[in-house]
Protein backbone atom coordinates (compact mmCIF):
# COMPACT_ATOMS: atom_id res chain seq x y z
CA UNK A 1 0.00 0.00 0.00
CA UNK A 2 1.48 3.08 -0.69
CA UNK A 3 2.46 5.43 1.92
CA UNK A 4 -0.05 8.05 3.60
CA UNK A 5 0.77 11.90 4.73
CA UNK A 6 -1.50 12.20 7.67
CA UNK A 7 0.81 13.65 9.96
CA UNK A 8 3.27 15.37 7.56
CA UNK A 9 3.22 18.86 6.14
CA UNK A 10 4.88 19.69 2.85
CA UNK A 11 6.85 22.44 4.51
CA UNK A 12 8.35 20.06 7.33
CA UNK A 13 9.95 17.81 4.57
CA UNK A 14 13.76 18.17 3.73
CA UNK A 15 14.19 19.24 0.36
CA UNK A 16 14.21 16.68 -2.57
CA UNK A 17 15.45 16.82 -5.97
CA UNK A 18 12.51 17.69 -8.51
CA UNK A 19 12.48 15.83 -11.30
CA UNK A 20 11.22 17.57 -14.94
CA UNK A 21 8.43 16.26 -17.13
CA UNK A 22 6.65 17.60 -20.28
CA UNK A 23 3.24 16.09 -18.97
CA UNK A 24 2.40 14.20 -15.30
CA UNK A 25 -0.33 13.05 -15.37
CA UNK A 26 -2.29 12.06 -11.84
CA UNK A 27 -4.37 9.16 -12.26
CA UNK A 28 -3.66 5.97 -14.22
CA UNK A 29 -7.11 5.38 -15.03
CA UNK A 30 -9.22 5.65 -18.25
CA UNK A 31 -8.79 9.42 -18.50
CA UNK A 32 -5.52 9.15 -17.31
CA UNK A 33 -4.37 6.74 -19.06
CA UNK A 34 -6.16 7.97 -22.48
CA UNK A 35 -4.17 11.32 -22.24
CA UNK A 36 -0.86 10.18 -21.54
CA UNK A 37 -0.79 7.49 -23.89
CA UNK A 38 -1.96 10.35 -26.88
CA UNK A 39 0.68 12.53 -25.38
CA UNK A 40 4.09 10.54 -25.00
CA UNK A 41 2.47 7.93 -27.87
CA UNK A 42 1.61 10.22 -30.61
CA UNK A 43 3.09 13.33 -29.34
CA UNK A 44 6.75 12.04 -27.48
CA UNK A 45 6.00 14.43 -24.93
CA UNK A 46 8.04 13.47 -21.80
CA UNK A 47 4.94 11.73 -19.37
CA UNK A 48 4.74 10.60 -15.92
CA UNK A 49 1.76 8.57 -15.02
CA UNK A 50 0.93 8.74 -10.98
CA UNK A 51 -1.08 5.66 -9.71
CA UNK A 52 -2.00 5.21 -6.21
CA UNK A 53 -3.82 1.94 -6.68
CA UNK A 54 -3.98 -0.70 -9.70
CA UNK A 55 -2.83 0.06 -13.01
CA UNK A 56 -6.49 1.26 -15.12
CA UNK A 57 -8.10 2.69 -11.96
CA UNK A 58 -12.25 2.21 -11.65
CA UNK A 59 -12.88 0.89 -14.90
CA UNK A 60 -10.57 -2.08 -15.05
CA UNK A 61 -10.56 -3.11 -11.74
CA UNK A 62 -13.63 -2.39 -10.31
CA UNK A 63 -16.33 -0.82 -12.73
CA UNK A 64 -16.88 -1.62 -16.18
CA UNK A 65 -15.00 -4.96 -16.82
CA UNK A 66 -15.35 -6.65 -13.56
CA UNK A 67 -19.04 -5.37 -14.02
CA UNK A 68 -19.83 -6.76 -17.77
CA UNK A 69 -17.99 -9.72 -16.69
CA UNK A 70 -20.65 -10.51 -13.74
CA UNK A 71 -23.61 -9.47 -16.18
CA UNK A 72 -22.58 -12.28 -18.46
CA UNK A 73 -22.02 -14.67 -15.48
CA UNK A 74 -25.86 -14.02 -14.85
CA UNK A 75 -27.34 -13.94 -18.36
CA UNK A 76 -26.57 -17.08 -18.49
CA UNK A 77 -28.70 -18.08 -15.52
CA UNK A 78 -31.31 -16.51 -17.11
CA UNK A 79 -31.01 -18.38 -20.55
CA UNK A 80 -30.49 -21.34 -18.92
CA UNK A 81 -33.83 -21.00 -17.22
CA UNK A 82 -35.19 -20.14 -20.80
CA UNK A 83 -33.93 -22.71 -22.54
CA UNK A 84 -36.69 -25.23 -21.44
CA UNK A 85 -38.77 -23.45 -23.38
CA UNK A 86 -36.63 -24.28 -26.27
CA UNK A 87 -36.59 -27.97 -25.48
CA UNK A 88 -33.52 -28.03 -23.42
CA UNK A 89 -33.80 -30.30 -20.77
CA UNK A 90 -31.67 -28.38 -17.95
CA UNK A 91 -31.45 -30.20 -14.44
CA UNK A 92 -33.39 -28.44 -11.87
CA UNK A 93 -31.19 -26.81 -9.13
CA UNK A 94 -27.96 -26.73 -11.70
CA UNK A 95 -25.34 -25.36 -9.18
CA UNK A 96 -23.37 -22.37 -9.74
CA UNK A 97 -19.70 -21.95 -8.57
CA UNK A 98 -19.52 -18.24 -7.78
CA UNK A 99 -15.90 -18.39 -6.58
CA UNK A 100 -14.81 -20.20 -9.68
CA UNK A 101 -16.54 -17.18 -11.68
CA UNK A 102 -14.69 -14.88 -9.48
CA UNK A 103 -11.32 -16.19 -9.82
CA UNK A 104 -11.57 -16.01 -13.51
CA UNK A 105 -12.53 -12.79 -13.49
CA UNK A 106 -9.69 -11.84 -11.23
CA UNK A 107 -7.23 -12.87 -13.45
CA UNK A 108 -8.52 -10.93 -16.75
CA UNK A 109 -8.76 -8.39 -14.38
CA UNK A 110 -4.93 -8.87 -13.31
CA UNK A 111 -4.08 -9.83 -16.96
CA UNK A 112 -5.67 -6.27 -18.28
CA UNK A 113 -3.49 -4.58 -15.38
CA UNK A 114 -0.19 -5.50 -17.18
CA UNK A 115 -1.63 -5.02 -20.82
CA UNK A 116 -2.12 -0.67 -19.37
CA UNK A 117 1.44 -0.88 -17.95
CA UNK A 118 3.14 -2.75 -20.78
CA UNK A 119 1.74 -0.44 -23.12
CA UNK A 120 2.59 2.69 -21.17
CA UNK A 121 6.00 1.11 -20.79
CA UNK A 122 6.12 0.90 -25.03
CA UNK A 123 5.27 4.33 -25.38
CA UNK A 124 7.72 5.24 -23.34
CA UNK A 125 6.11 6.49 -20.22
CA UNK A 126 6.80 6.57 -17.02
CA UNK A 127 4.92 5.06 -14.04
CA UNK A 128 5.57 5.81 -10.24
CA UNK A 129 2.94 3.75 -8.12
CA UNK A 130 2.26 5.78 -4.95
CA UNK A 131 0.03 8.68 -3.79
CA UNK A 132 0.48 12.16 -5.48
CA UNK A 133 -0.29 15.65 -3.80
CA UNK A 134 0.53 19.31 -4.86
CA UNK A 135 3.46 21.09 -3.10
CA UNK A 136 4.10 23.81 -4.97
CA UNK A 137 1.82 25.26 -7.67
CA UNK A 138 3.38 23.16 -10.31
CA UNK A 139 4.89 20.83 -8.22
CA UNK A 140 3.59 16.99 -6.90
CA UNK A 141 5.05 14.79 -4.23
CA UNK A 142 4.46 10.98 -4.24
CA UNK A 143 5.39 8.55 -1.69
CA UNK A 144 6.98 5.92 -2.83
CA UNK A 145 6.58 2.42 -1.60
CA UNK A 146 10.10 2.35 -0.16
CA UNK A 147 9.17 5.55 2.51
CA UNK A 148 11.27 7.88 0.36
CA UNK A 149 9.64 10.37 -1.58
CA UNK A 150 10.14 12.00 -4.79
CA UNK A 151 8.96 15.48 -6.62
CA UNK A 152 8.13 15.79 -10.24
CA UNK A 153 7.12 19.62 -11.94
CA UNK A 154 6.09 19.80 -15.73
CA UNK A 155 4.38 23.17 -17.47
CA UNK A 156 1.52 20.69 -18.12
CA UNK A 157 -0.41 18.35 -15.28
CA UNK A 158 -3.30 17.02 -15.45
CA UNK A 159 -5.40 15.46 -12.81
CA UNK A 160 -7.62 12.67 -13.11
CA UNK A 161 -7.78 10.83 -9.88
CA UNK A 162 -11.12 9.67 -10.45
CA UNK A 163 -14.04 8.95 -7.51
CA UNK A 164 -14.89 6.39 -4.95
CA UNK A 165 -18.02 5.36 -3.73
CA UNK A 166 -20.17 7.14 -1.40
CA UNK A 167 -20.99 5.70 1.87
CA UNK A 168 -24.37 7.33 3.80
CA UNK A 169 -24.37 8.95 6.93
CA UNK A 170 -26.11 6.33 8.78
CA UNK A 171 -24.84 4.47 11.80
CA UNK A 172 -23.51 1.40 11.22
CA UNK A 173 -23.14 1.71 7.58
CA UNK A 174 -19.89 0.56 6.94
CA UNK A 175 -20.98 -2.77 8.31
CA UNK A 176 -22.06 -2.83 4.87
CA UNK A 177 -20.23 -2.71 1.73
CA UNK A 178 -20.09 -0.56 -1.76
CA UNK A 179 -19.58 -1.39 -5.04
CA UNK A 180 -15.99 -2.24 -4.33
CA UNK A 181 -16.59 -4.70 -1.98
CA UNK A 182 -19.07 -6.21 -4.00
CA UNK A 183 -16.29 -7.45 -6.87
CA UNK A 184 -14.15 -9.01 -3.33
CA UNK A 185 -16.80 -11.20 -2.33
CA UNK A 186 -15.92 -14.88 -2.92
CA UNK A 187 -19.59 -15.97 -2.66
CA UNK A 188 -23.01 -14.11 -3.26
CA UNK A 189 -25.05 -13.73 -0.35
CA UNK A 190 -28.27 -15.75 -0.08
CA UNK A 191 -30.03 -12.30 1.06
CA UNK A 192 -28.90 -8.94 0.68
CA UNK A 193 -30.22 -5.03 0.71
CA UNK A 194 -29.01 -2.60 -2.28
CA UNK A 195 -29.44 0.62 -1.50
CA UNK A 196 -29.98 3.21 -4.08
CA UNK A 197 -31.54 4.15 -7.66
CA UNK A 198 -28.75 4.81 -10.08
CA UNK A 199 -26.56 2.73 -12.53
CA UNK A 200 -24.74 0.77 -9.61
CA UNK A 201 -27.81 -0.52 -8.18
CA UNK A 202 -29.78 -1.42 -10.76
CA UNK A 203 -26.98 -3.29 -12.63
CA UNK A 204 -25.78 -4.93 -9.63
CA UNK A 205 -29.23 -6.12 -7.96
CA UNK A 206 -29.90 -7.14 -11.60
CA UNK A 207 -27.31 -9.77 -11.70
CA UNK A 208 -27.58 -11.01 -8.40
CA UNK A 209 -31.49 -11.16 -9.06
CA UNK A 210 -30.78 -13.39 -12.24
CA UNK A 211 -28.71 -15.57 -10.06
CA UNK A 212 -31.83 -15.85 -6.97
CA UNK A 213 -30.03 -13.94 -4.46
CA UNK A 214 -33.04 -12.90 -2.59
CA UNK A 215 -32.69 -9.16 -3.76
CA UNK A 216 -33.91 -5.81 -1.54
CA UNK A 217 -34.07 -2.29 -3.47
CA UNK A 218 -34.32 0.39 -1.44
CA UNK A 219 -35.31 3.20 -3.23
CA UNK A 220 -36.36 6.88 -2.26
CA UNK A 221 -38.80 7.65 -5.32
CA UNK A 222 -41.30 5.67 -6.83
CA UNK A 223 -39.19 4.35 -9.69
CA UNK A 224 -34.74 3.43 -10.06
CA UNK A 225 -33.00 5.57 -12.84
CA UNK A 226 -35.18 9.00 -12.21
CA UNK A 227 -32.40 10.51 -14.36
CA UNK A 228 -33.61 8.46 -17.23
CA UNK A 229 -36.76 8.70 -19.54
CA UNK A 230 -40.03 8.36 -17.50
CA UNK A 231 -40.85 5.15 -19.92
CA UNK A 232 -36.87 3.45 -18.56
CA UNK A 233 -38.00 4.47 -15.34
CA UNK A 234 -41.57 2.76 -14.55
CA UNK A 235 -41.27 -0.33 -17.24
CA UNK A 236 -37.51 -1.28 -15.35
CA UNK A 237 -38.89 -0.78 -11.90
CA UNK A 238 -42.18 -2.84 -12.85
CA UNK A 239 -39.94 -5.18 -14.60
CA UNK A 240 -37.59 -5.61 -11.81
CA UNK A 241 -40.44 -6.35 -9.06
CA UNK A 242 -42.02 -8.46 -11.41
CA UNK A 243 -38.77 -11.04 -12.02
CA UNK A 244 -38.52 -11.33 -8.27
CA UNK A 245 -36.83 -8.27 -7.01
CA UNK A 246 -38.12 -7.03 -3.43
CA UNK A 247 -38.60 -3.31 -4.11
CA UNK A 248 -38.77 -0.97 -1.33
CA UNK A 249 -40.39 2.16 -3.04
CA UNK A 250 -40.70 5.92 -0.96
CA UNK A 251 -38.17 3.93 1.12
CA UNK A 252 -37.62 6.69 4.27
CA UNK A 253 -33.94 5.89 4.53
CA UNK A 254 -32.44 4.10 7.69
CA UNK A 255 -32.02 4.84 10.98
CA UNK A 256 -29.38 2.42 11.91
CA UNK A 257 -27.48 -0.81 10.28
CA UNK A 258 -26.73 -3.33 13.05
CA UNK A 259 -24.17 -6.16 12.75
CA UNK A 260 -25.86 -9.34 14.38
CA UNK A 261 -23.10 -11.64 13.26
CA UNK A 262 -19.98 -10.94 11.18
CA UNK A 263 -18.86 -13.15 8.63
CA UNK A 264 -18.73 -13.84 4.88
CA UNK A 265 -21.66 -14.96 2.40
CA UNK A 266 -24.21 -16.80 4.74
CA UNK A 267 -22.43 -16.49 7.73
CA UNK A 268 -22.99 -12.77 8.08
CA UNK A 269 -26.38 -11.22 9.11
CA UNK A 270 -27.08 -7.29 9.53
CA UNK A 271 -30.07 -6.25 10.73
CA UNK A 272 -32.02 -2.84 9.08
CA UNK A 273 -33.61 -0.50 10.98
CA UNK A 274 -35.65 2.07 9.02
CA UNK A 275 -36.59 5.54 10.17
CA UNK A 276 -40.15 4.03 10.06
CA UNK A 277 -39.40 1.27 12.85
CA UNK A 278 -39.52 -1.50 9.97
CA UNK A 279 -36.71 -4.16 10.58
CA UNK A 280 -35.11 -6.85 7.75
CA UNK A 281 -32.65 -8.99 8.28
CA UNK A 282 -30.33 -9.84 5.54
CA UNK A 283 -26.95 -11.22 4.68
CA UNK A 284 -25.37 -8.18 2.61
CA UNK A 285 -25.99 -4.27 2.46
CA UNK A 286 -25.02 -2.79 -0.58
CA UNK A 287 -24.73 0.88 -0.54
CA UNK A 288 -25.27 2.08 -4.00
CA UNK A 289 -25.80 6.09 -3.47
CA UNK A 290 -23.38 7.54 -5.61
CA UNK A 291 -19.71 8.43 -5.83
CA UNK A 292 -17.66 11.66 -4.66
CA UNK A 293 -14.42 12.52 -6.74
CA UNK A 294 -10.88 11.69 -5.18
CA UNK A 295 -9.57 15.22 -4.31
CA UNK A 296 -9.46 15.31 -1.00
CA UNK A 297 -5.11 13.63 -0.73
CA UNK A 298 -4.01 15.97 -3.62
CA UNK A 299 -3.90 19.66 -1.69
CA UNK A 300 -5.89 21.62 -4.84
CA UNK A 301 -5.45 24.27 -2.43
CA UNK A 302 -1.74 24.78 -3.27
CA UNK A 303 -2.11 25.20 -7.19
CA UNK A 304 -5.50 27.03 -6.30
CA UNK A 305 -7.78 24.86 -8.45
CA UNK A 306 -11.43 25.73 -7.81
CA UNK A 307 -14.10 23.26 -7.05
CA UNK A 308 -17.68 23.02 -7.36
CA UNK A 309 -20.33 22.61 -4.84
CA UNK A 310 -20.58 18.86 -5.10
CA UNK A 311 -16.51 18.88 -4.33
CA UNK A 312 -15.76 18.14 -8.30
CA UNK A 313 -13.04 19.76 -10.19
CA UNK A 314 -14.20 22.73 -12.10
CA UNK A 315 -13.28 22.68 -15.72
CA UNK A 316 -13.72 24.96 -18.89
CA UNK A 317 -14.77 23.73 -22.15
CA UNK A 318 -11.08 22.65 -22.96
CA UNK A 319 -10.59 21.06 -19.83
CA UNK A 320 -8.78 23.74 -18.37
CA UNK A 321 -9.11 24.17 -14.25
CA UNK A 322 -8.72 27.75 -12.51
CA UNK A 323 -5.45 27.49 -12.84
CA UNK A 324 -3.12 27.89 -15.83
CA UNK A 325 -1.70 24.54 -16.92
CA UNK A 326 -3.31 21.95 -14.22
CA UNK A 327 -6.17 20.29 -16.21
CA UNK A 328 -9.08 17.65 -15.35
CA UNK A 329 -10.64 14.84 -17.02
CA UNK A 330 -13.22 12.11 -15.94
CA UNK A 331 -14.78 11.60 -12.92
CA UNK A 332 -13.39 13.92 -10.83
CA UNK A 333 -14.43 16.27 -12.52
CA UNK A 334 -18.69 15.10 -12.53
CA UNK A 335 -18.68 14.68 -16.48
CA UNK A 336 -20.64 12.30 -18.15
CA UNK A 337 -18.89 9.89 -15.67
CA UNK A 338 -18.26 6.84 -18.71
CA UNK A 339 -15.01 5.72 -19.48
CA UNK A 340 -15.11 6.45 -22.84
CA UNK A 341 -16.34 10.00 -22.21
CA UNK A 342 -13.09 10.18 -19.73
CA UNK A 343 -10.58 8.70 -22.28
CA UNK A 344 -12.25 10.62 -25.34
CA UNK A 345 -11.16 13.70 -22.89
CA UNK A 346 -8.24 12.61 -22.02
CA UNK A 347 -7.30 12.12 -26.04
CA UNK A 348 -8.65 15.53 -26.91
CA UNK A 349 -6.10 17.42 -24.39
CA UNK A 350 -3.32 15.16 -25.23
CA UNK A 351 -3.34 16.52 -28.61
CA UNK A 352 -4.46 19.90 -27.89
CA UNK A 353 -1.50 20.12 -25.60
CA UNK A 354 1.27 18.54 -27.70
CA UNK A 355 0.14 17.85 -31.20
CA UNK A 356 0.45 20.13 -34.34
CA UNK A 357 -1.44 23.41 -34.59
CA UNK A 358 -4.98 22.00 -36.05
CA UNK A 359 -5.78 20.47 -32.29
CA UNK A 360 -5.21 23.03 -30.79
CA UNK A 361 -9.03 23.70 -30.40
CA UNK A 362 -9.10 20.63 -29.72
CA UNK A 363 -12.36 19.59 -26.65
CA UNK A 364 -14.71 16.98 -26.02
CA UNK A 365 -18.40 17.32 -27.16
CA UNK A 366 -20.42 16.51 -24.41
CA UNK A 367 -23.74 16.14 -26.76
CA UNK A 368 -25.67 13.10 -27.48
CA UNK A 369 -23.10 10.49 -25.28
CA UNK A 370 -24.47 7.17 -25.59
CA UNK A 371 -25.11 5.16 -22.48
CA UNK A 372 -26.02 1.42 -21.46
CA UNK A 373 -27.32 0.12 -17.79
CA UNK A 374 -26.05 -3.12 -18.13
CA UNK A 375 -29.53 -4.16 -16.21
CA UNK A 376 -31.81 -6.90 -16.87
CA UNK A 377 -32.79 -6.22 -19.37
CA UNK A 378 -30.20 -3.58 -20.87
CA UNK A 379 -31.13 -0.29 -21.21
CA UNK A 380 -29.70 2.02 -24.18
CA UNK A 381 -30.32 5.98 -24.04
CA UNK A 382 -28.73 9.00 -26.38
CA UNK A 383 -29.96 12.50 -26.03
CA UNK A 384 -32.95 14.34 -24.40
CA UNK A 385 -35.63 12.65 -22.10
CA UNK A 386 -38.95 13.40 -23.40
CA UNK A 387 -39.91 15.87 -20.42
CA UNK A 388 -35.86 17.72 -21.31
CA UNK A 389 -37.35 17.47 -25.46
CA UNK A 390 -40.49 19.30 -24.09
CA UNK A 391 -38.56 21.54 -22.08
CA UNK A 392 -36.27 22.30 -24.59
CA UNK A 393 -38.59 22.80 -27.71
CA UNK A 394 -41.79 23.11 -26.55
CA UNK A 395 -44.66 20.33 -26.49
CA UNK A 396 -46.28 21.59 -29.89
CA UNK A 397 -42.70 21.12 -32.00
CA UNK A 398 -42.08 17.39 -30.17
CA UNK A 399 -43.66 14.34 -31.86
CA UNK A 400 -42.66 11.08 -30.18
CA UNK A 401 -42.59 7.72 -31.60
CA UNK A 402 -43.21 4.60 -29.36
CA UNK A 403 -43.44 0.61 -29.39
CA UNK A 404 -44.18 -1.88 -26.54
CA UNK A 405 -43.48 -5.47 -27.71
CA UNK A 406 -42.45 -8.96 -26.90
CA UNK A 407 -38.97 -10.06 -28.53
CA UNK A 408 -38.99 -13.25 -30.50
CA UNK A 409 -36.75 -14.73 -28.42
CA UNK A 410 -39.35 -15.15 -25.91
CA UNK A 411 -42.37 -16.13 -28.19
CA UNK A 412 -42.14 -19.92 -27.04
CA UNK A 413 -42.30 -18.65 -23.40
CA UNK A 414 -45.09 -19.11 -21.42
CA UNK A 415 -47.29 -15.39 -21.07
CA UNK A 416 -45.89 -14.04 -17.99
CA UNK A 417 -43.03 -15.01 -18.97
CA UNK A 418 -43.40 -12.77 -22.10
CA UNK A 419 -44.93 -9.95 -20.10
CA UNK A 420 -41.91 -9.95 -17.72
CA UNK A 421 -39.76 -9.62 -20.51
CA UNK A 422 -40.88 -6.34 -22.58
CA UNK A 423 -39.13 -4.43 -25.24
CA UNK A 424 -39.97 -0.76 -25.33
CA UNK A 425 -38.66 2.10 -27.48
CA UNK A 426 -39.34 5.76 -27.53
CA UNK A 427 -37.75 8.19 -30.28
CA UNK A 428 -37.95 11.60 -29.60
CA UNK A 429 -38.16 14.11 -32.61
CA UNK A 430 -38.06 18.24 -32.78
CA UNK A 431 -39.48 20.10 -35.26
CA UNK A 432 -40.60 20.29 -38.08
CA UNK A 433 -37.97 17.71 -39.92
CA UNK A 434 -38.80 15.55 -36.50
CA UNK A 435 -34.97 15.46 -35.89
CA UNK A 436 -34.49 12.59 -33.74
CA UNK A 437 -33.03 14.73 -30.06
CA UNK A 438 -33.61 11.59 -27.60
CA UNK A 439 -33.69 7.68 -27.97
CA UNK A 440 -34.51 5.49 -25.34
CA UNK A 441 -34.43 1.58 -25.70
CA UNK A 442 -34.79 -1.04 -23.25
CA UNK A 443 -35.05 -4.90 -24.00
CA UNK A 444 -32.77 -7.83 -25.06
CA UNK A 445 -29.80 -6.84 -26.95
CA UNK A 446 -30.08 -3.19 -26.78
CA UNK A 447 -26.68 -2.65 -25.44
CA UNK A 448 -25.29 -3.42 -28.92
CA UNK A 449 -27.96 -1.83 -30.61
CA UNK A 450 -27.62 1.91 -28.99
CA UNK A 451 -23.86 2.37 -30.91
CA UNK A 452 -25.07 2.85 -34.57
CA UNK A 453 -27.80 4.42 -33.83
CA UNK A 454 -25.75 6.73 -31.96
CA UNK A 455 -23.60 7.53 -34.87
CA UNK A 456 -27.11 8.12 -36.42
CA UNK A 457 -28.03 11.05 -33.89
CA UNK A 458 -24.67 11.98 -34.09
CA UNK A 459 -25.04 13.27 -37.19
CA UNK A 460 -28.20 14.90 -37.03
CA UNK A 461 -30.53 12.16 -38.81
CA UNK A 462 -34.31 12.89 -39.00
CA UNK A 463 -37.45 10.31 -38.62
CA UNK A 464 -37.27 10.24 -42.57
CA UNK A 465 -33.51 9.03 -42.03
CA UNK A 466 -34.46 6.31 -39.59
CA UNK A 467 -37.09 5.45 -42.34
CA UNK A 468 -34.95 5.71 -45.61
CA UNK A 469 -32.54 2.57 -44.11
CA UNK A 470 -34.36 -1.09 -44.72
CA UNK A 471 -34.88 -3.06 -41.83
CA UNK A 472 -33.22 -6.13 -40.61
CA UNK A 473 -35.89 -8.56 -40.51
CA UNK A 474 -36.21 -10.21 -37.82
CA UNK A 475 -34.21 -8.55 -35.08
CA UNK A 476 -35.72 -6.27 -32.42
CA UNK A 477 -33.51 -3.14 -34.03
CA UNK A 478 -35.98 -3.20 -36.95
CA UNK A 479 -38.42 -1.61 -35.10
CA UNK A 480 -36.03 2.00 -34.72
CA UNK A 481 -36.39 2.36 -38.64
CA UNK A 482 -40.24 1.34 -38.88
CA UNK A 483 -42.28 2.70 -36.11
CA UNK A 484 -45.58 4.95 -36.72
P1 LIG B 1 -10.60 6.29 -12.63
O1 LIG B 1 -10.72 5.24 -13.63
O2 LIG B 1 -11.27 6.12 -11.33
O3 LIG B 1 -9.02 6.49 -12.39
C1 LIG B 1 -8.53 7.32 -11.39
C2 LIG B 1 -7.23 6.73 -10.89
O4 LIG B 1 -6.57 7.71 -10.08
C3 LIG B 1 -7.42 5.50 -10.01
O5 LIG B 1 -6.70 4.42 -10.53
C4 LIG B 1 -6.89 5.93 -8.63
O6 LIG B 1 -6.22 4.88 -7.96
C5 LIG B 1 -5.94 7.05 -9.00
N1 LIG B 1 -5.74 8.05 -7.94
C6 LIG B 1 -6.68 8.64 -7.15
N2 LIG B 1 -6.11 9.55 -6.34
C7 LIG B 1 -4.78 9.53 -6.62
C8 LIG B 1 -3.66 10.26 -6.12
N3 LIG B 1 -3.78 11.20 -5.18
N4 LIG B 1 -2.44 9.97 -6.64
C9 LIG B 1 -2.29 9.04 -7.63
N5 LIG B 1 -3.32 8.33 -8.13
C10 LIG B 1 -4.54 8.59 -7.64
N6 LIG B 1 -18.46 3.41 -17.24
C11 LIG B 1 -18.81 2.98 -18.47
O7 LIG B 1 -18.59 3.68 -19.46
N7 LIG B 1 -19.40 1.76 -18.65
C12 LIG B 1 -19.66 0.92 -17.62
O8 LIG B 1 -20.19 -0.17 -17.84
C13 LIG B 1 -19.31 1.34 -16.32
N8 LIG B 1 -19.53 0.54 -15.26
C14 LIG B 1 -19.15 0.95 -14.02
C15 LIG B 1 -19.40 0.11 -12.94
C16 LIG B 1 -19.04 0.49 -11.67
C17 LIG B 1 -19.32 -0.44 -10.51
C18 LIG B 1 -18.39 1.74 -11.47
C19 LIG B 1 -17.96 2.16 -10.08
C20 LIG B 1 -18.15 2.59 -12.52
C21 LIG B 1 -18.53 2.21 -13.81
N9 LIG B 1 -18.33 3.03 -14.90
C22 LIG B 1 -18.70 2.61 -16.16
C23 LIG B 1 -17.72 4.37 -14.75
C24 LIG B 1 -16.23 4.35 -15.11
O9 LIG B 1 -15.57 3.33 -14.40
C25 LIG B 1 -15.61 5.70 -14.80
O10 LIG B 1 -16.35 6.72 -15.43
C26 LIG B 1 -14.16 5.78 -15.27
O11 LIG B 1 -13.36 4.79 -14.70
C27 LIG B 1 -13.59 7.16 -14.94
O12 LIG B 1 -12.26 7.23 -15.35
P2 LIG B 1 -11.27 8.27 -14.64
O13 LIG B 1 -9.99 8.17 -15.41
O14 LIG B 1 -11.92 9.58 -14.50
O15 LIG B 1 -11.06 7.71 -13.16
P1 LIG C 1 -25.73 7.48 -9.66
O1 LIG C 1 -25.47 8.91 -9.50
O2 LIG C 1 -26.03 6.93 -10.99
O3 LIG C 1 -26.93 7.03 -8.71
C1 LIG C 1 -26.94 7.16 -7.34
C2 LIG C 1 -28.40 7.24 -6.96
O4 LIG C 1 -28.58 6.81 -5.62
C3 LIG C 1 -28.94 8.64 -7.01
O5 LIG C 1 -29.35 8.95 -8.29
C4 LIG C 1 -30.05 8.63 -5.99
O6 LIG C 1 -31.27 8.28 -6.66
C5 LIG C 1 -29.67 7.49 -5.06
N1 LIG C 1 -29.28 7.98 -3.75
C6 LIG C 1 -28.41 8.98 -3.46
N2 LIG C 1 -28.29 9.13 -2.14
C7 LIG C 1 -29.10 8.21 -1.58
C8 LIG C 1 -29.39 7.84 -0.24
N3 LIG C 1 -28.83 8.48 0.79
N4 LIG C 1 -30.28 6.83 -0.04
C9 LIG C 1 -30.84 6.18 -1.07
N5 LIG C 1 -30.59 6.48 -2.35
C10 LIG C 1 -29.72 7.48 -2.59
O7 LIG C 1 -24.48 6.79 -8.97
P2 LIG C 1 -23.88 5.35 -9.05
O8 LIG C 1 -23.03 5.26 -7.83
O9 LIG C 1 -24.91 4.32 -9.31
O10 LIG C 1 -22.94 5.44 -10.32
C11 LIG C 1 -21.98 6.49 -10.45
C12 LIG C 1 -21.75 6.80 -11.89
O11 LIG C 1 -20.92 5.81 -12.48
C13 LIG C 1 -23.02 6.79 -12.74
O12 LIG C 1 -23.71 8.00 -12.67
C14 LIG C 1 -22.47 6.51 -14.12
O13 LIG C 1 -22.08 7.70 -14.71
C15 LIG C 1 -21.26 5.63 -13.82
N6 LIG C 1 -21.62 4.23 -14.08
C16 LIG C 1 -21.87 3.87 -15.37
C17 LIG C 1 -22.27 2.60 -15.67
C18 LIG C 1 -22.54 2.25 -17.10
O14 LIG C 1 -22.12 2.97 -17.98
N7 LIG C 1 -23.23 1.17 -17.38
C19 LIG C 1 -22.42 1.59 -14.64
C20 LIG C 1 -22.12 2.06 -13.31
C21 LIG C 1 -21.74 3.34 -13.06
P3 LIG C 1 -32.67 8.96 -6.24
O15 LIG C 1 -32.48 10.41 -6.31
O16 LIG C 1 -33.63 8.40 -7.24
O17 LIG C 1 -32.94 8.50 -4.84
Amino acid sequence: SSPTFENTSPSTMAPVEVQQYDYIVLGGGSGGSGSARRAAGWYKAKTLIVESGRSGGTCVNVGCVPKKMTWNFASINEMMEGAKHYGYDIPEGTKINYKHFKDTRDAEVNRLNGIYERNWNKEGIDLIHGRARFVEPKVIEVGLPDGTIARYTAPHILIATGGRPNLPDVKGAEHGITSDGFFEMEEMPPKIAVVGAGYIAVELAGVMNAVHVETHMFIRGDTFLRKFDPMVQKTMTDRYEAAGVKMHRKHPGFKEIQLIRDGKGKDKLLKLISNDGSELEVNEVLWAVGRAPEVEDLHLDIPGVKLNDSGHVIVDEYQNTSVQGVYAIGDVTGQAELTPVAIAAGRHLGSRLFGPSEFKTAKLNYDNIPTVVFSHPEVGTIGLTEPEARERYGDDKIKVYHTKFTAMYYSVMPSEEKAKNPTEMKIVCAGPQEKVVGLHILGLGVGEMLQGFGVAVKMGATKADFDSCVAIHPTSAEELVTMR
